[in-house]
């Protein structure tokens, strides 16, 4: 079979795929080149090599940087795929180069690297990252509120949304104050299992009853949605819970939450 005739078209077309691409990570590979981790809307998390894109000549140019959403153009290999083609979408230029919403971008990347699985498609991850970056670039000032309200979509589009209108271990309904969170039960907890049952529900973190109507709000709108009254003091302790709930159902720790803990 003559190369580029019809045999090798197909052989082509089996190995190549278009996809909508956002940039998670990468790193540096050899003298010029780049691993990058994408998450595609159709063909799931992937790695890719990027070659000769640290060249300043490199045709890729920028489109290949960090939070860059790009239309790919990949070339499937055994353990990794190649990046033929990259066209910019959004180039998330801005949030680049402000360091506050880098943090938060970069916090939402490194989530969805934690739960997204190799080549398996999950379009509704693609599209909260993509709008939450999208937001942190037309909203900068609600940076914070963007990545904790981001975080509790993720959750839920994983299945495990906080049970966060009635008691986690029970049922019942809960009072209007302060709340414990089981993150052991994945919600809030009642008076009376915390009496009768402690054991059973595990670490409790406690929470205003502003944060718990806030959290409240966020499990039951959309991204890109905003509440009538600005969040205020609230919004931290509801960081801080987030980053809990997430270290428990990751099993991980988070650098990017390090990160914002330290930074002034
Ligand atoms: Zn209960």
């Amino acid at each position: 079979m003559q190369d580029g005739g019809p045999g090798a078209a197909r052989e082509r077309g089996r190995r190549e795929f278009a996809d909508l691409g956002i940039v998670l990570r990468t790193h540096k590979l050899g003298e010029s080149d780049k691993i990058l981790r994408i998450l595609t809307r159709e063909h799931g998390k992937r790695s890719a090599v990027a070659k000769g894109v640290r060249k300043t000549s490199s045709r890729f140019g920028a489109r290949l940087e960090p939070l860059t959403c790009s239309r790919l153009l990949l070339h499937r290999g055994r353990g990794m795929d190649t990046v033929k083609q990259a066209e910019i979408q959004t180039s998330f230029q801005e949030v680049r180069a402000d360091l506050d919403l880098f943090v938060n971008a970069a916090a939402m990347c490194e989530l969805v690297d934690a739960i997204a699985e190799e080549h398996e498609p999950h379009s509704e991850l693609f599209d909260l990252l993509l709008k939450g970056l999208e937001l942190l670039k037309s909203h900068p000032q609600r940076a914070r509120f963007t990545r904790a309200f981001f975080e509790m979509r993720v959750l839920a589009a994983g299945g495990f949304a906080p049970m966060l209108d009635s008691c986690a271990n029970c049922g019942a309904p809960l009072g209007d104050g302060e709340q414990l969170f089981s993150l052991h039960r994945g919600g809030f907890v009642c008076e009376g299992c915390l009496v009768k049952r402690q054991a059973e529900v595990g670490k409790l973190v406690r929470v205003s009853a502003g944060t718990a109507g806030m959290l409240s709000w966020m499990s039951g709108h959309q991204l890109g949605e905003w509440p009538d009254e600005p969040p205020g003091a609230e919004l931290g302790e509801a960081e801080m819970l987030m980053d809990r709930i997430l270290e428990h159902w990751t099993e991980r720790r988070f650098r990017s939450h390090q990160v914002m803990k330290e930074m002034p």
